[in-house]
């Protein structure tokens, strides 16, 4: 479930939007002092955070400040003033948008909906965008299909390379020969078990410091193979 905190200092406001964000699914916490708020807005985990400018303790905009030196979820602020808002924007304090109030209840949910779906598409295209596994010096570049042990290249075959990624991208679980073969050689293909015995003879060759005590592909005797992390 989406977390959501919000700042805001007037009770009934408050309490308006939070009923409002829970009938549509969320979990919603509120907090009414804004130096409370600035806390836990940094020490917990929420997926946006909703602002009021004019709060005890500290305002609205060192607040936004805070968030965003560490933060980059979603953060709309709200104010009593349209003056302030035109204010705020003229700041780029970073926030992703603002409300004057009064504004309905719906018009909030349709806005936290916006940029929960906004920052889950970036932050989906990034991992793909960034399609590389670090593992303790190990270093597997999917899109470019390059390995690195300490910034060295090693050298890996496609099979080899398939089922390392496989399993790094599947790590402490166990998978029998019979899976990985199935997993990266097609249904096609002639061969047996033997031949994954074979590649991961090799890719610990090239990743492992020792061999008889391998740190990322493990086997597990009479089941199969687990890549550690
Ligand atoms: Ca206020």
């Amino acid at each position: 479930m989406k977390r959501i905190l919000i700042v805001e200092d007037e009770v009934a406001i408050a309490e308006l939007e939070k009923d409002y964000l829970e009938l549509s699914g969320f979990e919603v916490e509120v907090e009414t002092d804004g130096a409370a708020g600035a806390r836990r807005a940094l020490e917990e985990e929420y997926n946006l955070v909703i602002l009021d400018l004019m709060l005890p303790g500290m305002d609205g905009f060192e607040i936004c400040k805070m968030v965003r030196e560490q933060k980059n979820i979603p953060v709309i602020m709200v104010s009593a003033k349209r003056d302030d808002i035109d204010k705020i924007r003229g700041l780029g304090l970073g926030a992703d948008d603002y409300l004057t109030k009064p504004f309905s209840p719906s018009e909030l949910v349709a806005r936290v909906k916006a940029h929960l779906a906004r920052y889950e598409r970036l932050i989906g295209s990034g991992v793909k965008e960034n399609e590389v596994i670090e593992i303790r010096g190990l270093k597997i570049d999917k899109t470019a299909r390059r390995v690195f042990l300490n910034g060295e290249e090693k050298i890996f075959t496609t099979k080899e390379f398939d089922l390392l990624t496989f399993l790094a991208q599947n790590p402490n679980r166990v998978y029998t020969k019979e899976e990985l073969f199935r997993e990266i050689w097609d249904m096609e293909s002639v061969g047996d078990i033997a031949t994954v015995t074979v590649h991961i003879k090799k890719i610990r060759e090239k990743i492992e410091y020792n061999t008889s005590k391998p740190q990322y592909i493990e086997t597990i005797w009479g089941v199969g193979y687990r890549f550690k992390v």
